[in-house]
């Protein structure tokens, strides 16, 4: 199928989008377009039908990966997976951070996809499959939105609301994400996927920086990433070698395993639990 019909403005800043988004009439459906990697084929399926598309992909400064003064990531919302899968080795980025963001970049889709898709509309899109809400998530990340009050802040863990539903308020565009400066000491990301490239149906990452608690985000839920707070001393403490540690650990995770996570279905909450204690393990065994 083709799209039905509608009005493309090509915006050369994010002042320029905001304003087009601003000026639609009353009867204007408007939908920014980023890299089209999910709303080229909802566009085709006419699961969508937007009047007024407002591109924002080729916005420099939203193409940008900036070190902050305080030593944070800012990163340009149409900073593609492609661009973060391929981070040069530096000493730019905090310890840890660019291998984190490497991997995760490098898990999503096909190489093709991940040239034109961006971390801005992952999010923005919250498919509850997506990589980046729960790994940005991991990462204390915080969301930067613009729009016409201004610009403001959200945590990627309050990001997500749930299917396809985020914290974006009309008239708002994400503008980048910002992650914090502190080193990652150790981390562990697993997903499952039936065929490669395909969106995952468990996965579950663990960023490690050295607190009393591992906290496991787990991702294609369902809905928005689920948080689990493990101790780690008790963790630590399951005596054995690697595989009683592995399934002490699973164990420990299914019990904790929220019941809104895929309720009455024992081989997905099994599924959730083992990538999760899989990325705790690889914290645990110091990978
Ligand atoms: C076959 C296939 C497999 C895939 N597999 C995976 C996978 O394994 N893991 C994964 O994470 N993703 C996967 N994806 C999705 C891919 O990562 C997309 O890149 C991503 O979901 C959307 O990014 P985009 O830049 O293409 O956004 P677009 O398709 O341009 O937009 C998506 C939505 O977000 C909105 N939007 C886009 N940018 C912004 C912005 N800056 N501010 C506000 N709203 C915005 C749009 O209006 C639209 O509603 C897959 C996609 C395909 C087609």
């Amino acid at each position: 199928m083709k799209p039905a019909p509608f009005r493309y403005h090509r915006a050369a800043s994010l002042d320029e989008a905001i304003a087009a988004l601003a000026a639609a009439g009353p009867d204007d459906e408007v939908r920014v377009i980023a890299g089209g990697q999910s709303l080229g084929p909802m566009l085709n399926l006419r699961l969508v039908r937007p009047t007024l598309l407002v591109d924002i992909h080729r916005i420099d400064g939203l193409r940008a990966i900036d070190v902050l003064p305080d030593g944070g990531v800012r990163i340009g919302a149409c900073v593609t997976h492609a661009m973060l899968e391929d981070l040069p080795a530096s000493d730019r980025l905090p310890p840890g951070v660019a291998d984190v963001l490497r991997h995760v970049a490098g898990g999503i889709a096909y190489r093709a996809i991940r040239c034109r898709g961006t971390i801005g509309g992952s999010l923005a899109h919250a498919d509850p499959a997506a990589d980046w809400p729960s790994a940005l998530a991991a990462l204390g990340a915080t969301i930067e939105l613009a729009g016409p009050a201004g610009r403001r802040s959200v945590a990627a863990s309050a990001f997500c609301l749930g299917l396809f539903e985020t914290a974006i308020e009309p008239g708002e565009v994400v503008a980048a994400v910002v992650l914090p400066g502190s080193a990652i000491c150790r981390w562990g990301h697993r997903k499952h996927c039936r065929k490669v490239g395909e969106f995952a149906h468990a996965m579950a990452i663990c960023i490690d920086r050295g607190g009393e608690a591992v906290e496991a985000w787990l991702g294609a839920t369902g809905g928005a990433p689920v948080a689990i707070a493990l101790d780690r001393a008790a963790l630590a403490g399951i005596a054995g070698g690697e595989a009683q540690r592995r399934a002490g650990l699973h164990e420990r995770i299914a019990a904790a395993l929220p019941d809104s996570i895929a309720p009455g279905d024992a081989y997905a909450r099994h599924l959730h639990a083992q990538m999760a204690a899989e990325a705790v393990n690889d914290i645990l065994a110091n990978r």
